[in-house]
C-alpha cells in the first residue's frame, strides 16, 4: 500500500515513515500542500496535515477530492474541533488527532481503503483456501464452503477477510474493531465476539476462526 504524506513537520514525518514501512506499506512525503493533487498516481491513502506552511489544508484535501477518489484521512492538531469538522465537510474520510497512536492511525489508513473498495493494482482474485474446504475470495467478497456459496453479513464477512488476509497470524480485537466498524465503544468486545460466533456457525467450521486469549483471533484450518 503505498501512502502520500503531506506534513510539514519533519519531527513528525522521520517517526512516522519508518513507523508506516514497517507496517509493510510505502510512502512519499511532500512538505508542502500546494501541488498536491500532481503525485496522487498510485497512492492508495493521503495522510493530510491540515496545518501547512503554503496552503489551507481544507483546501488542499477539495482539491484531492475534485481530482481523485482516493481515501484522505486528515491529521490535526489536538482541540481543533472546528478543523476535524471542516475537515471531513472539504471529503477527507477520516480524521486523526495528533499526537496519534500510530496502531490506530494504520488501523485507520486499512479501514478507509477497505470502506473505498480494492484498489485497481491489487488483483480482483485474490482468493485465501483452507484446507477444510473454505474458500474466502477478498475481491469477490464471496465466501464459499466445499463449493457453496455462504451469505454472510458485510460486517461478518469484514471481520473473516481481516483474518484471511492475515494468514493465520493473530489480528488483535482493538485492530479488528478498528478497521471493520472504524471505531471503537463500550460493549465493541462483545458484539465482535457475536459476529465470530455467528462466522463459526455459517462457515459449520468451528475451529477456522481461532480465539487467542486476551488477545484476538487467527484464521486456523
Ligand atoms: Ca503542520
Amino acid at each position: 500500500m503505498h501512502i502520500l504524506l503531506v506534513e510539514d513537520d519533519d519531527r513528525v514525518a522521520a517517526a512516522l515513515r519508518p513507523a508506516l514501512h514497517r507496517h509493510g506499506m510505502t510512502t512519499t512525503r511532500l512538505e508542502r500542500g500546494r501541488g498536491a493533487v500532481d503525485h496522487l498516481a498510485g497512492v492508495d491513502v493521503v495522510l493530510l496535515d491540515l496545518g501547512l506552511p503554503d496552503a489551507d489544508g481544507v483546501d488542499v484535501c477539495r482539491a484531492i477530492r475534485q481530482a481523485s477518489d482516493v481515501p484522505v484521512i486528515v491529521v490535526t492538531a489536538r482541540g481543533d474541533v472546528e478543523d476535524r469538522i471542516v475537515g471531513l465537510h472539504s471529503g477527507a474520510d477520516d480524521y486523526v488527532v495528533k499526537p496519534y497512536d500510530v496502531g490506530e492511525l494504520v488501523a485507520r489508513i486499512h479501514a478507509v481503503q477497505r470502506r473505498r473498495g480494492p484498489s485497481e493494482a491489487e488483483p480482483a482474485d485474490r482468493v485465501v483456501t483452507t484446507d477444510d474446504g473454505v474458500a474466502i475470495d477478498l475481491g469477490r467478497h464471496t465466501v464459499t464452503v466445499d463449493g457453496t456459496e455462504i451469505t454472510l453479513t458485510r460486517k461478518e464477512f469484514q471481520v473473516l477477510a481481516l483474518l484471511a488476509a492475515a494468514r493465520g497470524t493473530v489480528c488483535t480485537r482493538t485492530r479488528i474493531v478498528a478497521e471493520v466498524w472504524g471505531r471503537s465503544w463500550p460493549g465493541a468486545n462483545r458484539t465482535l465476539d457475536v459476529h465470530v460466533a455467528t462466522l463459526r456457525t455459517k462457515l459449520g467450521r468451528p475451529e477456522l476462526v481461532q480465539t487467542v486469549r486476551g488477545v484476538g483471533y487467527r484464521l486456523g484450518g
